[in-house]
């Protein structure tokens, strides 16, 4: 099935066109900067060359209607696209699972948005667009916090006022649904009968961990909203939280400066002095700098700490899978994390560590009592078989 799976932000846009048969991915791009003076589409159809278009891309609307002018470029017209798979990054409490766009559907997508609005409503309208432009092709919704909302409610549910809690739906979310539950599936495909409990790690800019045992989701590290969890590029992870009462009440930050504060300008970014960006960084450890040699040894502890709070979750391990930018990139990182965790019987071979490749390997040693595996991981198929899945028949 020809699936084109988007995924958009306030000011961007990105797609993917995928056959869900062959897995072969026909073109991809980002329109970037829409709404914003120096709008351009970065793209590549099949495996030529990127290729950039800089073009006025005033909304959301006119960045679809380019889309699918370079799609018919390549030879899809819109006849041969069967589905459109849209990631929402927010899903609430209304979809456990992938659904169909219906009016209903579309509707919880903005009743939810409070709880993420710089990322619903655009994905909301751009949903709309999509049904408006092309009536025949059906759409679906996939959420990113489908995969964590049947964790237990032990692990789900906030010590804080029922009352309060209710009224405002404030619970642990998670993100990074769709990578997680691909790097379940990937995982399972190699090791079979052999993986029951998997500890998924999702690092890239954006990074959190998921407890998987026999393919549900028991715990993650995000939580009410992305800013949980791990130390992040730019994000704190977790910290007191009466640390954003202080800095109200004794720095004299507003709210939004301390939101910004806490996603935009903390995380590596803010440890390492320099940038929030793991290559730059290890730069920076190899030439000496204190800032990045703490700002790595923070992201091992860390990390290695809450793969050891979601192993608890399983009471037990017997996998986990490095994964997105850093953990399929950085076997420095890798390594880092790895070591720390060698008194729960983790052991990674430093040679096959050090093996780049697009390909999922395992990096473990043969004696090691957990497997540890690198899984690319590939967020569109997953949507793009959802909306198989879903539209297929
Ligand atoms: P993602 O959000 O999954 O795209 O990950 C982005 C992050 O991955 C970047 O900010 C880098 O820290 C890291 N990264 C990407 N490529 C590499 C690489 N080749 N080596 C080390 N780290 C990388």
């Amino acid at each position: 099935m020809n699936v084109l799976v988007i995924n958009a932000g306030s000011s961007s846009l990105k797609f993917q066109l995928l056959d869900t048969k062959t897995r072969e991915v026909y073109a991809k791009g980002n329109c970037e900067r829409i709404g914003i003076d120096g709008s351009f589409i970065g793209y590549n159809v099949k495996d030529g060359d990127k290729q950039k278009l800089e073009v006025a891309l005033p909304d959301h609307k006119t960045a679809i209607k380019h889309v699918f002018e370079i799609l018919a470029g390549a030879g899809f017209d819109t006849d041969k696209i069967e589905g459109i798979g849209h990631r929402v990054v927010q899903g609430g409490w209304y979809f456990p699972e992938s659904k169909v766009v219906t009016d209903e559907t579309l509707g919880w997508v903005r009743e939810v948005a409070p709880l993420a609005p710089l990322h619903n409503y655009a994905e909301a309208d751009v949903i709309e667009i999509c049904r408006e432009m092309f009536p025949s092709i059906g759409n679906v919704i996939v959420a990113d916090t489908s995969f964590h909302y049947n964790i237990p409610e032990k692990a789900w549910r906030y010590a804080l006022p029922r009352d309060v809690v209710d009224k405002l739906h404030i619970r642990k979310y998670g993100a990074h649904g769709t990578s997680h539950r691909y790097i379940w599936r990937s995982t399972k495909e190699l090791l079979g009968d052999d993986v029951h409990k998997l500890v998924s790690c999702h690092l890239g800019s954006g990074a959190s961990l998921s407890a998987i045992q026999d393919g549900k989701d028991m715990d993650t590290t995000m939580g009410l909203t992305p800013l949980d969890g791990l130390i992040m590029g730019t994000r704190c992870g977790t910290i007191d939280p009466a640390t954003v009462c202080y800095l109200v009440r004794e720095g004299g930050y507003t709210i939004d400066e301390v939101d910004t504060m806490m996603n935009k300008q903390s995380g590596l970014l803010a440890l390492s002095g320099i940038s929030s960006d793991s290559r730059d960084i290890e730069d920076g450890v190899n030439k000496g700098d204190p800032n990045c040699i703490m700002a790595f040894d923070m992201f091992y502890y860390r990390t290695s700490q809450l793969i050891a709070e979601m192993a608890q979750s399983m009471h037990g391990f017997d996998t986990m899978a490095f994964s997105a930018g850093i953990g399929e990139n950085s076997a420095t990182m890798r390594m880092g994390v790895a070591k720390e965790l060698e008194w729960l019987g983790v052991k990674v071979d430093p040679e096959k560590n050090k093996v780049r490749s697009d390909e999922l390997r395992v990096i473990s040693t043969d004696d090691s009592k957990i497997k540890v595996l690198v899984v690319p991981t590939n967020e569109e198929l997953m949507i793009a078989l959802d909306v198989e899945e879903l539209l297929g028949k």
